[in-house]
């Protein structure tokens, strides 16, 4: 069985006193994790912070992005060894704001995905399509170039050591999720595109991400291929994150 995982991305919000605060209160509310991995990804130079302030306890930190490069003039990168210098242990790559607002193509994703890997940082692969695409009718087109573009440039046996999140872009910061069977079905298809590039499908979690709240989480958990979430907004709000790691755990036990 997939362990489920809930990841925070805070995106660029926050301050050290909230970050503390806000890490205070999901470390008080946390009565254990039963066999759900739960993560937060701050902005990168509250990273140390939140590392010292959650050390030894069960919820991990990542990043938000790391460098496609090693070291050298990369204004700006972070490399993936000088995350696991401060304890993280994972990152996202391609996250949606990435590709749109930064322009980052699928080859400077993958670029990053390796680039994480080489360094034992677990890359969370975000892939998704635009409304303009689903309506289109292009979505698994979209998202099978995502991943394509990683056994590329990573090699097809990367793709088993990551963590996929299917983010539909219409549905990130909106309030309106992907209904459980429209996830589901992009589940099912990442799942068949990772088998198709001979990685053992059923090992790979699955993430979703796009306006998960604590009341559209049961029902996007109880689907087969959905292997927990990657969530925004609700994160910066410690009840709606707590909320959304126990209907995680109910998931399990259900
Ligand atoms: C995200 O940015 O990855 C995300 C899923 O955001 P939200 O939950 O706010 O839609």
């Amino acid at each position: 069985m997939r362990r489920p995982l809930i990841a925070g991305n805070w995106k660029m919000h926050g301050s050290r006193g909230t970050v503390r605060a806000l890490l205070t209160a999901l470390r008080d509310g946390l009565d254990g994790t039963d066999g759900v991995d739960v993560m937060v990804l701050p902005p990168a130079i509250y990273i140390p912070d939140a590392v010292r302030q959650l050390d030894g306890g069960p919820v991990r930190v990542g990043a938000q992005n790391v460098a496609d490069q090693e070291q050298g003039a990369f204004t700006g990168e972070i490399a993936a060894d000088m995350l696991t210098d401060f304890g993280c242990t994972h990152a996202l790559v391609g996250h949606s704001e990435r590709r749109s607002l930064y322009g980052e193509s699928d080859a400077l994703v993958a670029a990053r995905f390796a680039a994480a890997q080489r360094h034992g940082v677990t890359p969370i692969l975000c892939v998704g399509e635009t409304l303009q695409e689903r309506e289109s009718g292009a979505t698994e087109t979209v998202v099978a170039a995502q991943i394509d573009a990683v056994a590329d440039v990573a090699g097809r046996e990367a793709l088993a050591d990551a963590v996929v999140a299917y983010e539909p872009v219409w549905a990130i910061g909106t309030g309106v999720s992907a209904s459980p069977e429209q996830a589901q079905g992009m589940h099912a298809f990442i799942r068949a595109r990772l088998a198709h590039h001979g990685v053992s499908a059923t090992a790979v979690r699955l993430l979703y991400g796009g306006s998960v709240k604590p009341d559209s989480a049961a029902e996007l958990f109880a689907q087969p291929d959905i292997d927990g979430a990657l969530v925004g907004g609700a994160s910066l709000k410690a009840d709606d994150f707590l909320g959304i790691i126990a209907r995680a755990r109910e998931a399990r036990v259900s």
